[in-house]
């Protein structure tokens, strides 16, 4: 949905970009679109700070506007009592970034230079020219849940499975249902109790026959009633009427033997991937390939590169965090650009 909108004018904008690529300069570039992104665009477009922001063409497999473009109602983002879509969210998040004077590109950085003032970039349509040359950037790319693409999934995605227990935990299909979670860490754990305030039981499903959980997690999991840890399980298959998830086929990798495990909802919890491609190497990441930000701002490992939003963050991963981040970005990055004056 994102996509289409006011195509004409961005891809324009986009064209003229290729076009001039020898002369183009922004002051600032923001690449991403997701909340983040649009966040700190607005900021810096209400700062007279005329940022440029490249929301990607399905870049990363995501639409323009981000993960909340893949999901139905958003019901904890502040400001939005009865809900909306995600996708209509985020229309209105680059509204408001377009209406202060974002120039937003519909094109997706494909190259990225850290190594000398200005930074380089070259988008997937100017690979072979002349470089966009800029003065700052923050990186709002987002990241993307690992998932596992068993047969059925497609079919039951956001119908049933979800890899955000936080975001879909409440909704209506999951009360009082019995859900599984898949994942053997800190994660997994903290997601399965999440989810006991809203499923009647949890199976944790782990591959191996043990957690990767820490141990303070691992009791509070042992100690949850609600919580049935299935050791040396894996799904196998995803089944449902066709509308809604409601069994999932596992097998215990000791025994071979197979079962139909009945539940309404399957939660992924076996990890994140952060789109940090154009940057790796660049830029200091953690263990994990996410950049690396010093505690409480957005400044990384390069001065007057910046990063906001998921691509910097493992631990939250909610819209209005990323929105917050984008935020806290803006504002470095704009003092960042005023002290090079
Ligand atoms: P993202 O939303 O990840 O967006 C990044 C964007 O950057 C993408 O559009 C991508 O295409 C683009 N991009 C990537 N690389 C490039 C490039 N090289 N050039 C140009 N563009 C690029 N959070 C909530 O608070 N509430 C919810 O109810 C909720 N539900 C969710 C449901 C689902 C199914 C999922 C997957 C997530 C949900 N979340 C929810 C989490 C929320 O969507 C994320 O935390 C948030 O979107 C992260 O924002 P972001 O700005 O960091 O980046």
């Amino acid at each position: 949905m994102i996509r289409h909108i006011t195509p004409l004018r961005t891809r324009l904008v986009g064209l003229g970009a290729r076009v001039q690529s020898k002369m183009v300069h922004h002051k600032v570039t923001i690449i991403g679109s997701g909340p983040a992104a649009h966040t700190a665009a607005i900021y810096l477009a209400r700062a007279e700070m005329k940022p440029t922001l490249y929301e990607g063409m399905m870049a990363n497999g995501i639409a323009a506007g981000g993960q909340l473009t893949t999901t139905t109602e958003i019901e904890n983002f502040p400001g939005f009592p009865d809900a909306l879509s995600g996708s209509e969210l985020m229309e209105r998040m680059r509204q408001q970034s377009a209406k202060f004077g974002t120039n937003i590109i519909t094109e997706t950085v494909s190259k990225v230079d850290l190594s000398s003032k200005p930074f380089k970039l070259w988008t997937e349509f100017n690979e072979n020219s002349d470089p966009v040359t800029t003065d700052a950037i923050i990186l709002a790319t987002g990241a993307s849940a690992k998932r596992m693409h068993l047969p059925g999934e497609e079919t039951y995605w956001q119908r049933g499975i979800s890899a955000c227990a936080v975001c879909d935990g409440a909704v209506p299909i999951f009360r009082n249902k019995p859900l599984a979670v898949i994942g053997g860490g800190d994660s997994a754990c903290e997601e399965a109790e999440f989810l006991t305030k809203y499923g009647s039981k949890v199976y944790i499903l782990v591959r191996k026959d043990h957690f990767r959980a820490s141990v303070i997690m691992q009791r509070r999991i042992e100690k949850n009633p609600n919580i049935i840890v299935l050791f040396n399980t894996v799904a196998l298959e995803a089944k449902g009427d066709g509308k809604l998830l409601n069994v999932l086929r596992i097998k215990n990798v000791k025994t071979g033997v197979e079962n139909d495990l009945e539940v309404n909802g399957l939660f992924y919890a076996i990890g994140h991937s952060p789109a940090t491609g154009i940057v790796k190497g660049q830029v200091d990441e953690d263990e994990t390939g996410y950049v690396q930000t010093v505690p409480g701002s957005s400044l990384t490992s390069v001065p007057g590169f910046f990063a906001a939003g998921d691509v910097q963050d493992s631990r939250y991963r909610q819209a209005v965090t990323s929105a917050g981040s984008g935020c806290i970005a803006a504002l470095d990055a704009e003092r960042y650009l005023t002290a090079q004056k």
